[in-house]
């Protein structure tokens, strides 16, 4: 098993230590380590090397399985299958053997521990964020199960584990210096941090022992008008059970989906509408609408031009302000307005007609003449971004080496001032 052969040396210095013989019951290690133990306490004036060795043995005789391997194979087998265990990796401290015996815990785990908050995504729409809405929520839950009352155990028996005393957490103190201490927690080796030992013919039918079952609940979401993209919704006590724990909080987190006519920002709404050049010009009127189904006439007033980019707002048509849902925010209607690609000859004579005289000077036939011909063409928007991009960067790089020149230079300079 461990690939090594068996030593026949080596496997009496535990039974010394404790001062027991070969074939001393459980019982017996246990009462000597006990004396030992307490005799041999650094605290009290003990030889910590001594200490040392006494807990290493009863850690290894009380253990039915590492007492077998020590018997056949040795100290050093032994040591090799308690490193594998792996429990936590202090599974050998002396003081953690000594408290986790006498179950002195110091400023141990007092009360329920608190168990964990269950956090679920609900997608709501901007619409339900504007009228308010109820949602069902689907959720299974671990519950104490009801026929063992969260015992785990059919008989109701203990099955608290002896080696952490039930709490599944060990204390281990290290003694760093003098008059330093250092407290540490770990989850027990024994019971793997459960706190308990069972027996299988022992376990619950209903819950095998894991003294909980699952359990579908559906939760009733009341996801309120004005609520943010983000804000939390609490049910208290309703995530998972665990026995001796105090039960965590469902948490709803509500998440805003896209919408594709308005925009949020806070309590405001915005939204984009095209318009064409006529429109623009000489005036429109649609209807917009809104979130809760409502049609709201957006027009323009007699003779007004609306200009490319310019906003326009109406008041108390954004979002309801959570829990003030009387009040609103404002909602921002943003106009592009698109031009017509080209024109005739004559929709341009037509145009002048109507709109002001040209402004640029008309140049004479000889100016003409001096000039050189040009051909205009599209710029991609993207093209110039990119170049603008560009050139920061190469400012920046330069900049980085005018100050890298500004260094080397400073002292003189600084000298003249
Ligand atoms: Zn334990
Ligand atoms: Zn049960």
């Amino acid at each position: 098993m461990f690939g090594r052969a068996p030593k026949k040396s080596n496997n009496t210095k535990y039974y010394e230590v404790l001062g027991v013989p070969k074939n001393a019951s459980p019982e017996d290690v246990k009462k000597a380590y006990r004396k030992a133990a307490i005799k041999n306490h650094p605290d009290k004036g003990g030889d910590p090397e001594k200490f040392k060795e006494v807990a290493q043995a009863y850690e290894v005789l009380s253990d039915p399985e590492k007492r077998e391997i020590y018997d056949q194979y040795g100290e050093d087998a032994v040591k090799e299958v308690g490193g594998m265990g792996g429990g936590g990796g202090g599974g050998h401290d002396p003081f953690e053997m000594f408290q986790s015996f006498f179950g002195r815990q110091n400023g141990g785990p007092g009360g329920k521990r608190k168990g964990k908050d269950a956090v679920h995504a609900l997608k709501v729409s901007l619409e339900d964020l504007y009228s308010g809405t109820s949602k069902k929520l689907s959720l299974s839950r671990n519950v104490i199960c009801t026929k063992c009352t969260g015992k785990g155990s059919k008989s109701g028996a203990s099955t608290m584990c002896f080696g952490c005393r039930g709490s599944g957490m060990k204390v281990s103190i290290r003694h760093l210096g003098p008059s330093m201490i250092q407290q540490m927690q770990h989850p027990c080796n024994e019971c793997k941090g459960t706190g308990e030992t069972m027996r299988d013919e022992d376990r619950c039918p209903q819950c095998k022992g894991d003294k909980v079952v699952q359990e579908k609940k559906v939760l009733e979401v009341h996801v309120e008008k004005g609520m943010q993209h983000g804000q939390k919704i609490k049910f208290p006590g309703q995530a998972d059970e665990a026995p001796d724990t105090v039960t965590g909080d469902v948490v709803i987190v509500v998440t805003q989906k896209d919408h594709p006519k308005f925009k949020r920002k806070g309590d405001d709404l915005f939204a984009e509408q095209k318009l064409s050049l006529t429109e623009a010009l000489c005036g429109f009127q649609f209807a917009l609408t809104h979130l809760d189904g409502r049609k709201l006439l957006i027009k323009t007033n007699p003779g007004e031009v609306v200009k490319p980019g310019s906003f326009k707002a109406l008041n108390d048509e954004g979002m309801p302000m959570y829990q003030r849902s009387f009040m609103k925010g404002m909602l921002y209607i943003n106009f592009t307005v698109e031009f017509p690609d080209s024109l005739t000859t004559e929709q341009c004579r037509k145009l002048e007609g109507v709109l002001a005289e040209r402004e640029l000077p008309q140049l004479k036939d000889t100016e003409i003449d001096e000039c050189e011909e040009t051909t205009l063409h599209d710029a991609s928007i993207e093209q110039l971004k990119r170049k603008d991009a560009q050139a920061r960067a190469e400012a920046e790089a330069q900049e980085a080496y005018n100050e890298d020149d500004d260094m080397h230079g400073s002292g003189p300079q600084c000298a003249q001032q």
